[in-house]
């Protein structure tokens, strides 16, 4: 049954444990993956701050280039005298700067009507500089009735649009972005100055990070991308199979916040978009963009959701092993509780009861025991109680021999006279049980009260009245005949200790007072002779009432002739007593072993006291002849 009771107990504490384990690495879990994932959102945009940087960096360099171009010698003379030496002379120089600065595809310049006068291609792949074999007429492109609008050394940009050889998208899709400058001589404006921007190289450039995850994408002011490691979702703008790749359908909310803000980061149905825009010329925007799906997101995250994870087995194996003694720790507790509470009802009941330890100081008392001995717990708890409780008695000594006792005893039982905190003593059935431990040693006492004062008192009484003589306040005569009897043994045990002396007393004539005066003046005169002897005599001897108007003395280390002087003493002074106006006679004898022959012996002299006048005192020694 306990152990059922165990099992269940362990269960429920196993589950209770484990699940509240569970939940919290469930938060930690939630908690380290949005720390994860927010941390990977601000990474994503460092590395966009730092491409925006390089960015700015290269279109410083590529306006330098591109006033250098505009405004070199060999331009100049190309425009203002067109001949193969110096359009061969331009050719060289544009060669030069493409190998040198590897991400322009192409270098040209129109005539002021849109004819490309001289044109120089740059493949990034091969590294190779090409001249065409034909030149085209770019007079209908958007990006030369652009030009066309721009000031007096003004930079314009265009694009960004797949490149095209006469008209036909250039296979590899190879997206360019077009930045122009008019070309003019101090008189007129002769043409325009293009250069191509390979942008997959500027992006590349702009794209550089260790990390595989944080390569951005470029994205143009529509929505498409220009720039992936993924190429087949790129230019849905110009190849209509790819259409569906446009951000603005792909991740509406993030394409908002791009349309809002210049930088920022999006949480998007699981994905992180991180964006930065950057302007390419004055009216020319793409957006960088660097896109976490879920489970890039997860996998950057795993190496802590992964220590979480062990974490969390030791937590929970460590939380399970401590189940076992917590479980039974709980039914022990439980049992524990139910028998304290038996204790406790057991130790509230009729008897002061109190456990002390070995060196007998006070653990634990009940409320009896303080209502008894009057003392708090306070007082008591770690204090020898016993030695308060019997201090100043007789029995603090005999203590020790219960200890004794218990050593080879399990209990010891006995009336012990004690005395409570007020020092008023009362009579108590003391019953100390000892446990003991194993081996045998005595672990704790328990000790139990129970006051009998009441019923000491009781007894007291009823001895009392059953020893006593009411009329005379002396003893009786069945007490008499009882230390008649016990002096007699001391005699026959003693035989050549001091003698002891036993008189008889009688009232002369008393029949005459009753006559005369009446029973009630009759038992007066009783009560005053027994008061006479009662005070005359010493302490330790002892006077009994024996008959109506007849008393028994007891005298013990008293010789015959010190027991003369002493009755005759009292004979006299009962004589003279006022009130009384009566005399008594007395026979004594020495006590003997044969209490009865003592007894006749002293009944021998007391008729001989009678017979001789009354108001006498005879003797009848023990070894007279009495038969
Ligand atoms: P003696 O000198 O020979 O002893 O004469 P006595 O009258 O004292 O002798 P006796 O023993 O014959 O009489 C005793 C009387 O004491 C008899 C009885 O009525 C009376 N008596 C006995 N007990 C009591 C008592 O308790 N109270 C009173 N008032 N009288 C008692
Ligand atoms: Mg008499
Ligand atoms: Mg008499």
């Amino acid at each position: 049954m306990r152990t059922k009771k165990s099992i269940i107990t362990l269960l429920i504490i196993s589950i209770t444990l484990s699940s509240a384990v569970g939940l919290y690495y469930l938060q930690r879990y939630q908690d380290v993956k949005t720390q994860s994932f927010n941390e990977s959102a601000k990474q994503a945009l460092h590395q966009l701050v730092y491409a925006e940087r390089d960015y700015n960096l290269l279109k410083s360099q590529l306006v330098s280039v591109m006033e250098l171009l505009s405004h070199s010698q060999s331009l100049v003379n190309f425009a203002s005298s067109p001949s193969n030496q110096t359009k061969n002379l331009l050719e060289e120089v544009w060669q030069s700067v493409l190998v040198n600065q590897k991400w322009y595809t192409q270098i040209h310049l129109l005539d002021i009507a849109g004819k490309e006068l001289v044109r120089v291609n740059y493949s990034s792949a091969t590294g190779e500089v090409m001249l065409p074999l034909h030149l085209q007429d770019r007079s209908e492109s958007s990006y030369y009735q652009f030009a066309q609008g721009l000031e007096h050394e003004e930079i314009g940009g265009w694009g960004i649009e797949l490149e095209t050889e006469h008209g036909e998208l250039t296979y590899p899709y190879k997206p360019v972005l077009r930045v122009f400058t008019p070309v003019e001589t101090p008189e007129k404006r002769v043409g325009y100055l293009v250069i191509n921007l390979d942008v997959w190289g500027l992006s590349s450039r702009l794209n550089f990070s260790p990390d595989y995850d944080f390569r951005s994408e470029v994205v143009n002011e529509s929505g498409y991308y220009i720039a992936s490691n993924n190429s087949s979702k790129l230019f849905g703008d110009s190849v209509p199979e790819r259409k569906s790749f446009n951000l603005k359908n792909l991740a509406p909310k993030t394409w908002d916040a791009i349309s809002r803000e210049q930088m920022g980061t999006v949480f998007e149905d699981g994905n992180l978009f991180a964006f930065n825009t950057v302007k390419l010329a004055n009216n020319q925007e793409m957006h960088l963009l660097i896109h976490l799906n879920e489970k890039q997101l997860l996998d950057r995250a795993e190496r802590d959701l992964n220590d979480l994870a062990h974490e969390e087995i030791i937590v929970l194996f460590t939380v399970l092993i401590f189940a076992f003694p917590f479980a039974y720790l709980v039914t022990h507790y439980r049992r524990r509780s139910l028998e304290s509470k038996l204790a406790r009802a057991a130790l509230n009941g009729m008897s002061a009861v109190m456990i002390s330890d070995k060196q007998h100081r006070a653990m634990m008392i009940n409320n009896e025991f303080e209502n008894m001995t009057g003392y708090s717990k306070n007082q008591v708890i770690g204090h020898n109680a016993l030695q308060l409780l019997l201090e100043n008695t007789e029995q603090v000594l005999s203590s020790e021999s219960i200890w004794q006792h218990l050593e080879q005893e399990e209990v010891w039982e006995g009336e012990v006279l004690c005395k409570n905190k007020l020092r008023i003593p009362f009579t108590a059935i003391m019953r100390v049980h000892a446990v003991k431990n194993n081996s045998g040693k005595v672990s704790y006492y328990i000790t139990s009260l129970v006051d009998i004062s009441v019923r000491k008192e009781l007894e007291v009484r009823l001895r009392f009245l059953s020893e006593r003589d009411a009329l005379s306040n002396l003893w009786n005569r069945r007490k008499f005949e009882e230390q008649l009897a016990y002096y007699s043994r001391l005699v026959e045990r003693y035989p050549n200790e001091a003698t002891t002396c036993l008189a008889l007393v009688d009232i002369d004539n008393f029949k005459r007072i009753n006559d005369e005066l009446g029973h009630d003046e009759g038992d007066r005169v009783i009560a005053r002779v027994a008061g006479l002897l009662q005070d005359s005599l010493r302490s330790t001897d002892f006077v009994a009432r024996v008959g109506g108007e007849e008393f028994a003395l007891l005298m013990p280390h008293t010789s015959l002739p010190e027991a003369k002087r002493v009755l005759d003493r009292l004979r006299i002074e009962i004589e003279l007593a006022a009130g009384t106006k009566v005399t008594v006679s007395v026979g004594f004898t020495d006590l003997t072993s044969n209490s009865t022959r003592s007894y006749k012996c002293a009944d021998v002299g007391l008729y001989e006291s009678k017979s001789s006048g009354r108001n006498t005192v005879s003797m009848c020694p023990s070894h007279a002849d009495v038969a």
